[in-house]
């Protein structure tokens, strides 16, 4: 290639785009908004399909030291009675590991390597997409820097990555509008505490209108017996005026904590658990509808910036790795870049919509809800509420459509 491939954005997504082009041999320069990366947001969820990517890529050894090996996911209801639990990543026969870990941590250990290997040269921070010239050989991409001084870039391709506010969407859907509102608001912070059901599971506990999830993230706590445990709290409040999409919005409990006062499971204490954080951030719960089209010319769109969707089945940071991966293997494989934007967007554009749809309908957490409907009292068993094959049916579809059951990601 004449250019190097231009990223924007140095999230998740355009991290490891970055590292899997290099792997190739592709030249990369990568811009960034912000002047400096820290080490934001809380926790995140790696599903196996994307470690696989993350392994391919060296940082296994990483992710380890980092991350919690997630070994099971439960659903409970308000109550705290079991709906559902399935075994996950290599506790369910994985190849790979399922990983919770803090996303700012990840995001620091993929930038950290990503300079690394690349050089400090090619990754600018201060340095944000401001619009492209689409040329007959590639294309002019135009930059703005902190001091609003304009520069220019030459890149075979450019890639945007730059999130759900991402500029290079508005320019090509100017109408579109901001992020859609779901009416529901999640507070979300990280407490030290005791390890809970052995300090490897992911719990999702309540309905779609009030619902509390937790997970260890922190592999340094558990080494010391302790669990750093990320939190999300999340009611369904279409009434208010949904707060600011800023991920550093730090608001105080009361706010929502009065909502959870007898959340007590026994084998989990969530208002202790909320009185025990320092800092709690308030997001709305947002995403936006599918696209028609993501390739314009010699630029396509990735991660967040392409296919935003709520934080339900834990995909956001697993699928933007997916596109990653099938953006780099392509662009590697054909000769021609515009048939190696058109075939990852063939391949993603579709499979992404299916999941920003299926959240919607609160995919796989959809269990808590009929839960809920049929047994807003709570019940014995919850087989006498949910059929074994419905609760078995629900978690493989939702699987199966993200890309993540056993046999796909174990045959590779
Ligand atoms: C600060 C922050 C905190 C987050 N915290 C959480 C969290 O706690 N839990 C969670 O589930 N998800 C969180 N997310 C979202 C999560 O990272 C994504 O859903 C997912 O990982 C997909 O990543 P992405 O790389 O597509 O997008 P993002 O992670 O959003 O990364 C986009 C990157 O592009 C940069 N950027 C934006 N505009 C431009 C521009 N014009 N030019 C160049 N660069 C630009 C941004 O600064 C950012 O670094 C957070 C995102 C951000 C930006």
């Amino acid at each position: 290639m004449q250019y190097p491939v231009i990223i924007a954005g140095a999230g998740p997504g355009g991290l490891v785009l970055a590292l899997a082009l290099h792997q190739r041999g592709i030249p990369v320069r990568m811009f960034e908004a912000v002047h400096e990366l820290k080490p934001l947001g809380v926790g995140i969820n790696l599903l196996p399909h994307s470690v696989r990517v993350l392994h391919d890529l060296g940082l296994e050894e990483g992710l380890a030291s980092l991350a919690i090996q997630t070994a099971e996911l439960r659903y409970v209801n308000k109550f705290g009675q079991l709906i559902w639990a399935e075994p996950r990543g290599m506790a369910a026969g994985y190849n790979y590991p399922q990983y919770s870990i803090h996303r700012g941590e990840l995001q620091m250990l993929l930038y950290e390597t990503a300079q690394t290997r690349l050089g400090a040269d090619a990754i600018q921070s201060g340095c944000a997409l401001a619009d492209w010239t689409d040329e007959a050989d590639g294309i002019r991409v135009h930059l703005r820097d902190a001091d609003g001084a304009m520069h220019e870039a030459q890149g075979c391709c450019l890639i945007a990555a730059d999130g759900i506010h991402s500029t290079a969407r508005r320019k090509l859907y100017p109408d579109e509008g901001p992020p859609l509102y779901s009416g529901r608001i999640l507070w979300r912070a990280v407490s030290e505490g005791a390890p809970f059901l052995g300090g490897r599971t992911m719990i999702m506990a309540g309905h779609q209108h009030q619902k509390f999830v937790c997970y260890p993230i922190s592999h340094a706590h558990a080494q010391r017996g302790r669990s750093l445990i990320n939190w999300i709290a999340e009611l369904n409040v279409p009434d208010w005026t949904p707060p600011p999409q800023d991920w550093r919005n730090e608001v105080s409990k009361e706010r929502f904590a009065a909502e959870f006062a007898t959340w007590r499971f026994g084998w989990l204490d969530v208002p202790t658990l909320i009185d025990t954080t320092s800092a709690i951030y308030e997001y709305p719960m947002v995403d936006r509808d599918p696209l028609p089209a993501w390739t314009h010319g010699h630029m396509t769109l990735l991660g967040d910036a392409a296919h935003p969707m709520y934080p339900i089945g834990s995909n956001g940071a697993s699928q933007a790795i997916l596109d990653a991966e099938l953006l780099a293997a392509q662009l590697a494989e054909q000769e021609d870049i515009a048939q190696a934007l058109a075939n990852y967007e063939a391949a993603r554009r579709p499979a992404t919509a299916k999941i920003v749809l299926m959240n919607r309908q609160n995919g796989p957490e959809q269990v808590m809800q009929m839960a809920e409907e049929r047994a807003p009292d709570g019940f014995a068993h919850i087989h006498d509420v949910i059929a074994q094959a419905e609760l078995e049916e629900i978690a493989q579809r939702y699987k199966q459509a993200a890309g993540f059951s056993l046999q796909q990601v174990n045959r590779g």
